[in-house]
This record gives C-alpha cells, structure tokens and sequence, in this order.
C-alpha cells in the first residue's frame, strides 16, 4: 500500500497500473508482495525474451557490469560491436544504429529516410507514409508518423511530413508516389498496439515490389515483432520482404533498455560524424544482455517458438468465449465474447497476467515459456473468458 500512495503521489499518472506489486520471479512466474504467483503472458509487453531473471541473460549482464558499466560512444566497446556483428550476420543488413527504446530505433529510421531522399532525391522528397491503426512510439515525430487520431489531438504540431494510408490499399500509395515526395514507407508486419492484427501478405508483397520499382525506402517497424517473437527472427522474414530498415527494441536485450535500427547496403552510409548519437546508446551492459539473447535465437528454437505460437493458439481458437485469434508466433490477439478488460482482470485474479490492445486480449509469453505453463494459461484464460 505505501509503494502504491508513494507511486500516485509522485509519479506523473500517465500509466493506469492494477493493484498489485511485482517484486520477483523466475523465467514465466512472477510474484507480487503477498506472496501470490502469476503465469506472466505478458513479459514486460515482449521484452524479457526469456523470463525473469534468466540465469543465462544474468550472467552476461553480471559479466559486463562488473568490468565497464558505460563508456561514451567517443571509444570502442566490444559487446555493442559483437551484437551489431551478429544482427547484421543474422539478417543480411550492414549497419546497425543503436538507441534505447523504439521510438528512437524509430527517430533514427525517419532520419535516415529523410537524409537519404534529400541526397537521392531532392529536399522536397519527405514523406513518410504510414499505416492507419499503426503505433511508432511517443515522441513527437514518431507519434506523427503513428496512424491513430486519438494520440495527436492535444499535441499539435506535430512534426509533418507523415501521411497515413489504410492498409491494402495500394492506389492511395500510389497516387501519393505520383507527386515524386515520398521518401520512405514505414510498416508493422503485425500491428502490435493496434489491436494484433497481421498485414495481408499480398498487400505486403505489394509494398515490397512497389518501393523497389519506385526507388522508395521500406523501412519494417519490429520494436514489438522482433527478436523471435513472431517465431522468426524478425517478423520481415515471415514475409519475404527486403526491407532498407529494420527498427527494432523491446526484446533486444531482455530486459534492459535497448532500440536499434538496422541499415541495408542502400543506406548504410546515410549517416557520417556527427549526424545522429545518443548518451546510453549501446551501452555495454545492454549490449551484453541483447547479445545472450541473440545468440540463444538459433533456427531451432524459433521452430519452438512457432510450435508453442500454434500451441497456444491451438488451445485457444474455437473455444467458448472466444471470437477469433490473430497474430503470430508467440504474439497472439484474442478478440473475445466479453470485454477484454473484463477477462485480463479475471485472470489476473486467477493468477495469470494478460494483456489488452485496443478491444483484444493479447498475448505476449516470454519465448521460452514452458509448455506446461502455457496450457496452464491458456485453461485459465479460457475459464475466465467463457460468457
Ligand atoms: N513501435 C512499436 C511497433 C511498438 O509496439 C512500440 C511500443 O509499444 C514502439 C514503437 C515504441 O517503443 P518504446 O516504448 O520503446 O519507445
């Protein structure tokens, strides 16, 4: 109760937290300070990759942080170097950006995007176009290219040079492209905040054609699909899709504070001295935690994480109380009979932590969740879920 009186006195209430206290946990349990134990579906809203206090992920953050905790990006350091060698060796791409949350990961993506069209093609060459219904984070400019109404009323003006298109729709992109000032397309592979919801993959396949013939720059937001959570390592993949950037965060570094964008041979030279940085970005400590991730993201355990992705939604698709299931891997939306609220708040009571976006329970287990503990979830849910 005092941590709780502590809090709403002086925290700045911008997030509606439910009562109760998380104190510990191991792997896909947690523990609030009565003692009670909760199947964590929601691990951080998909950034402790492999759980609580992992004993893997600990060793490597111990590791680091007892040798150098920080450095300034004025010297070399091996972990950040060793991750972006391995994210690039794993997705083909050639240089990585590193910042410290998605919408930095995104921030550098608009301005590698701007950069280059301006030099390719021109300074009236801008425009970003985005989604309807997508999320790209909270900063002014990300909130811009976020095609939601609601999150821009009170923030005006917003940075310009976004427009929004609905999904599918490839006349209105290509009208736009007609005028010449479209620099760069920017895609989520599943719409995470907007409710779990996948793009069509001929509408991606679309984007992928389109932006190569017109020289334009498809940049993939994989801040919440990224990391393996789509049973891939990024969600791109599940596509077949060539894109220029990559952004990514969340699950990077399990757990620690962590964004990065991914450049292609297109634009790897964008940036030169002086044109972007950040303080913490790629830390060493982080860089350490994201390399114990990444390197335990090997083609078999994706497989796994596809498996229990189809598990889960096996268990879940179908039953009573539930409409449909959306998503992929380990990234699933549940559209049910009941408000969704209404069921993420009856299980919490039966120890089990869900999420929403927008109308749907949503679902976001650490990858390596035991298949005990997700049929263990997925019963509760299901009780709790029936009308
Ligand atoms: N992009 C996507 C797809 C997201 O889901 C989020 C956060 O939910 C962000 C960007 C913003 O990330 P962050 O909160 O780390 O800035």
């Amino acid at each position: 109760m005092d941590i709780m009186h502590l809090d709403q006195t002086y925290i700045a209430p911008t997030y509606k937290r439910f009562p109760i206290g998380i104190v510990s946990g191991k792997g896909s349990l947690v523990r609030d300070v009565s003692g009670k134990e909760y199947i964590d579906m929601g691990s951080g809203i998909a950034v402790t990759s492999f759980g609580i206090a992992d004993d893997e992920w600990i060793a490597a953050v111990e590791k680091q942080i007892r040798s150098v905790q920080h450095m300034s990006n004025l010297y070399y350091t091996e972990p950040c170097a060793l991750l972006a060698e391995a994210l690039c060796r794993k997705t083909g791409m050639k240089k990585v950006f590193f910042g410290n949350s998605g919408a930095e990961a995104n921030e550098c993506a608009i301005k590698v995007a701007r950069k280059w069209a301006a030099e390719h093609k021109g300074p009236s060459c801008s425009t970003i176009v985005t989604l309807e219904n997508s999320f790209h984070g909270r900063t002014l400019t990300t909130l811009a290219a976020t095609g939601q109404d609601h999150y821009h009323e009170l923030y005006q003006p917003l940075t310009p040079g976004f427009v929004h298109i609905h999904a599918g729709d490839m006349d209105a992109l290509e009208k736009l492209c007609e005028t010449g000032t479209v620099a760069a397309v920017l895609i989520e592979c599943v719409q995470g905040e907007g409710g779990v919801i996948p793009l069509d993959p001929a509408f991606a396949s679309a984007l992928d054609q389109f932006t190569r013939d017109h020289d334009i720059l498809l940049m993939v937001d994989e801040v919440q699909t990224g990391n393996g959570r789509s049973g891939r390592m990024y969600a791109y993949m599940n596509y077949g899709l060539h894109p220029d950037v990559v952004t990514t965060a969340k699950g990077l570094a399990g757990g620690l504070p962590m964004g990065a964008a991914l450049l292609s041979d297109k634009v790897q030279d964008v940036f030169s001295y002086g044109d972007h940085g950040s303080t913490f970005g790629g830390n060493p400590v982080a860089a350490a935690a994201a390399l114990s991730v990444v390197n335990r993201l090997t083609d078999d355990f994706l497989d796994e994480v596809t498996a229990k992705g189809n598990l889960l939604r096996s268990l879940l698709e179908g039953q009573a109380g539930i409409e449909s299931v959306s998503g992929l891997g380990l990234m699933l939306g549940m559209k049910t009979v009941k408000p969704a609220g209404e069921v993420v708040a009856a299980c919490m009571a039966k120890g089990v932590l869900c999420l929403t976006a927008k109308d749907k329970v949503r679902l976001l287990p650490a990858l390596n969740i035991p298949e005990d503990l997700l049929r263990k979830a997925a019963a509760v849910i299901l009780e709790c879920a029936h009308p």
